[in-house]
């Protein structure tokens, strides 16, 4: 069977991710995480311990190594060599990537590494220009979304296991932010692609949306 190349696109905590993931797996597929790649560029320019400006940003990733590996069905993240995967997923972290993702030599240089991994086929990408801009030519484009109320339920049932002490209506109001940075970016805005279909995933269980995105695929 042809290798497909799958791109899903759609915003924070909207599942893509979990699905994409378990998709996968079930295929035979790697796996491609372009937000963990942002949060990468994110986690070290917070590790300068310096002002966050948009100069820092451009210099840190004028000179950073960012490998993604997707083993045993989980994604590993090195910024030069060092395993940052848990590191990328904290509060600070996310609070300033939506920045460093506004930033053009940071898109470029993420979306080329994001180009060279996908030339093989058999690959599922998710981010949120995925299907607009990175693999425009995808076999397959999905746009996932759900509402607000639930992308913030799972990102606190998340953040909960996790250990982090979360507030709801604090993390509906960052979701809203990141949200709004993200659309309205004038860079690769996420939008949904013109030839992606709709997935509204807010009554859909983990295994209902992972279903749905085989079935395209068969
Ligand atoms: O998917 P995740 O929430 O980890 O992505 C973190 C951030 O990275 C997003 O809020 C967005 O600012 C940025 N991002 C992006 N383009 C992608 C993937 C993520 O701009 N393809």
């Amino acid at each position: 069977m042809k290798k497909l190349v799958v791109a899903i696109d759609g915003p924070a905590g909207a599942g893509k991710s979990t699905v994409a993931q378990l998709a996968a797996k079930s295929l035979g597929y790697t796996y491609i995480d372009t937000g963990a790649m942002y949060r990468a560029v994110a986690w070290k320019t917070l590790q300068q311990n310096q002002e966050v400006t948009d100069e820092l940003i451009v210099d840190i990733v004028s000179d950073i190594s960012v490998v993604l590996e997707y083993k045993g069905g989980k994604t590993f993240v090195y910024v030069d060599g060092k395993d940052v995967s848990g590191e990328i997923r904290t509060p600070e972290v996310t609070g300033i990537v939506s920045q460093v993702a506004a930033l053009r030599p940071v898109r470029e240089k993420l979306v080329e590494l994001q180009r060279n991994m996908a030339t093989q086929g058999g690959v599922i990408m998710d981010g949120r220009d995925i299907a607009t801009n990175v693999l425009p030519n995808a076999d397959i484009k999905l746009f996932l979304t759900a509402s607000i109320a639930e992308r913030a339920q799972r990102r606190y049932d998340e953040m909960k296991a996790k250990g982090y002490d979360v507030d709801m209506d604090q993390l509906k109001k960052d979701i809203a932010a990141r949200d709004k940075a993200d659309s309205e970016r004038e860079i690769s805005p996420l939008v949904q692609a013109e030839d992606a279909e709709l997935i509204d995933t807010s009554d859909m269980s983990i295994d209902e949306v992972v279903q749905a995105i085989l079935d395209r695929c068969r």
